[in-house]
């Protein structure tokens, strides 16, 4: 018999996992062209070639005992030099091999760092909506997320608002910049904004707030837009980064942390992270995936593909009558649904159209749309919004 709590969390990720079995079930009935399925956030653009060619380099050149043997728990020294290098040229930074920890995706570096950094019972704070998984991740570490609500319709944190929700028990801020779910691209004045409030509340509070900015979605942004670097506007700043979006890896689970030495007990987390690394089961970070991604760490999947994606859904969707905040990042939309969210999910099946409520992102009202998705699905899916806007219209 499975624990009591691993039951209630199984009951929270029904919806996900209902949706991906929904989806799987509505294909095979309908023909996978039939079926108009944003609901996971899973790149469809394969990994660049690059990627291909410098594993089998790797592959044909490295002993394989250093290869494939344990190594040191933050990973191999010469491949965090290169994701330093890399970073020292890109935001002007001074990081050495020592700065860099890689780790299994955002996902495991996040976890591993809260291991670290928080004690059962402290409060983990975020800003909705947010990406769904923060919950459980806090809940791992027995602490609570507290998130502070949207900011509609822009989607920028509004930090005085966040002010108010922060306590002597808050110890770490999780940001994810692009944003998932919204797409939204966190300005420089927001980040400005938030770091303001971190700076005298670390100040009243007599301790370190970390702040974590997750930035999965960094690379892929549209219009020009820019996302900040956030170690520049705070010092207690660690960024997680992956490369399962910027290259499509999600499979290979790799990514890292980046943090500066005058962050606050520097050492103790580096170390402590390697520690929590261990003991959490991941051991280290897959060997090859580090040293393919060192050398690769400034190519992308083309982002024009999801542009083109996100300029039809967009302009579409907003002619139709929806309300969307344009996004300029990442690979999805939030869109402002005419009913309650989980009855438009409900009700968009009957129109062979997968979405995900935003209640799960701790935002309702609103619905995500992941349009990491082939264009002729995109363009096959326009009628159907459509229908829906108008069956909402007729039976409100
Ligand atoms: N953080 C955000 C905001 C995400 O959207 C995701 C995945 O979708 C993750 C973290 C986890 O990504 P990874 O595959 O790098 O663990």
């Amino acid at each position: 018999m499975i624990s009591d709590k691993m039951s209630k969390l199984l009951e929270r990720s029904a919806a996900m996992s209902n949706m991906y079995t929904e989806g799987a079930r509505m294909k095979a009935q309908y023909g996978v062209e039939n079926v108009y399925d944003f609901g996971l956030g899973n790149p469809n653009l394969p990994a660049p070639d690059i990627i291909r060619e410098t594993s089998i380099r790797i592959l044909n050149e490295t002993d394989p005992w250093y290869l494939h043997h344990y190594m040191p728990n933050n990973g191999f020294v010469e491949a965090r030099e290169k994701i330093a290098a890399s970073l020292n040229r890109r935001f002007g930074e001074s990081y050495g091999a020592d700065n860099i920890i890689f780790c299994t995706g955002a996902a495991g570096g996040i976890n591993c760092l809260l291991k670290v950094l928080m004690d059962p019972g402290q409060e983990i704070l975020t800003f909705a909506p947010y990406f769904g998984e923060y919950d459980r991740y806090a809940d791992n570490v027995g602490c609570t997320l507290v998130a502070v609500p949207a900011n509609i319709p822009t989607f920028q944190p509004d930090a005085k608002e966040m002010a108010k929700y922060i306590t002597e028990n808050t110890r770490a801020v999780l940001i994810d910049n692009p944003n998932n779910p919204t797409g939204v691209v966190y300005s420089a004045e927001t980040i400005q904004a938030i770091c303001d409030v971190l700076v005298a509340k670390e100040k009243e509070y007599g301790h370190a707030i970390y702040l974590i900015s997750d930035e999965p979605y960094r690379e892929l942004v549209y219009d020009g837009a820019t996302v900040p670097w956030v170690p520049d506007f705070y010092k207690n700043t660690i960024v997680a980064y992956s490369f399962s979006k910027s290259l499509s890896l999600p499979g290979d689970r790799i990514g890292y942390l980046a943090l500066r030495n005058e962050v606050e007990d520097f050492d103790n987390i580096v170390y402590g992270v390697a520690v929590a690394t261990r003991i959490m089961g991941f051991i280290n970070a897959p060997s090859l995936s580090q040293m393919v991604c060192a050398e690769c760490c400034e190519e992308t999947v083309d982002i024009s593909f999801y542009d083109r994606n996100r300029e039809t859904l967009y302009n579409a969707l907003t002619e139709y009558g929806y309300e969307v905040a344009k996004p300029q990042g990442a690979f999805y939309m939030f869109v402002k649904t005419p009913v309650d969210d989980k009855e438009f999910a409900q009700k968009a099946k009957e129109y062979r159209m997968i979405v995900t409520p935003g209640s799960g992102f701790g935002c309702p009202g609103y619905v995500r749309l992941s349009y990491a998705v082939n264009y002729a699905m995109v363009e096959g899916s326009l009628p159907a919004f459509k229908a829906l806007m108008e069956y909402f219209t007729e039976n409100k």
